[in-house]
């Protein structure tokens, strides 16, 4: 799969855990990346380790949830590369908060970030990928919530069921114009965050897994890129789930 070679390729959430792995991927498949997060500074820091392959990787700050900041962001990549091709649709957030303690505030945020931001990405950059040869969005939603439930994340449960209301509709809406509009929805995914939780923890994690093992941010990535892919080209609206089985047990 070659097809992504040249190409370029925005990643909201970039600097960090899946963003991170579906840059390197990109990457390493020859598209130009544009790493995005708030962090500048952690975005140069990935973008620095990632670049060496054939594409080039940049860091931009960027917040999804403020549309000016995305509108300036997507402005200064279609000038440093010359377009934009994919977005990869990633930034995203996950505090806990049990259903009884859950404030407006926490459901706010956690909606704004994942659900709206998702909207704000897509739309902002919408006017560029227009122009692309076969322009896709790729949009990183979860099990939890469209398939699975897990206490402590109600509000975050619903902004990933709501990324696929929302990738259903526009799917159809930009068909016509070549560009696709498709879902990874990530199982258990062995980031930095999660590394820190210590050995026992991980392999609780590991055991409930069919495969006995989390995820990596590149089996994200890879997804990703075929979905991205020309190779894909007709299919849109439609979800892989990247999970190594965790679903599929009834009980
Ligand atoms: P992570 O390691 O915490 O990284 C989050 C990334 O998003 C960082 O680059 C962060 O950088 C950026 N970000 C957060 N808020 C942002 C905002 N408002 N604007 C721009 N960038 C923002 O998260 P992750 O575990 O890789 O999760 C990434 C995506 O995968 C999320 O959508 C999550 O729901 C989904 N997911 C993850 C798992 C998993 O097992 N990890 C499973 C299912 C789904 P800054 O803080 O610098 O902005």
């Amino acid at each position: 799969m070659n097809s992504l070679k040249g190409k370029t390729v925005i990643v909201t959430g970039g600097s960090k855990g899946i963003g991170k792995g579906i840059a390197r991927v990109f990457a390493n498949h020859g598209a130009n990346v544009a790493v995005v997060a708030r962090d500048l500074s952690t975005a140069e820091t990935c973008a620095a380790e990632i670049n060496g392959g054939e594409g080039r990787v940049v860091a931009f700050s960027a917040n999804v949830t403020d549309r000016k900041s995305m509108e300036s962001m997507v402005q200064k990549v279609a000038e440093t590369f010359g377009g934009i091709d994919v977005l990869c649709a990633n930034a995203g957030i996950f505090p806990s908060a049990p259903l009884e303690e859950m404030t407006d505030d926490d459901w706010d945020t956690v909606m704004n970030t994942n659900a709206k931001g998702t909207f704000i990405s897509v739309q902002t950059c919408l006017p560029v990928l227009k122009k692309a040869e076969f322009g896709r969005i790729v949009i990183t939603s979860s099990i939890t919530g469209p398939v699975t439930g897990y206490p402590g994340w109600a509000h975050y449960a619903a902004s990933k069921a709501a990324q696929l209301g929302f990738m259903r509709t526009t799917s159809l809406e930009l068909a016509a114009d070549g560009i696709t509009v498709n879902a990874v929805m990530p199982g258990n995914i062995l980031t930095e965050g999660l590394e820190g939780m210590g050995e026992d923890y991980l392999n609780e994690m590991a055991a409930s897994i069919p495969m006995k093992k989390l995820g990596t941010v590149e089996d994200i990535g890879y997804a990703a890129l075929f979905l991205a892919s020309k190779e894909a080209g007709f299919i849109t609206g439609q979800t892989i789930i990247v999970d190594g089985g965790q679903i599929l047990p009834e009980n």
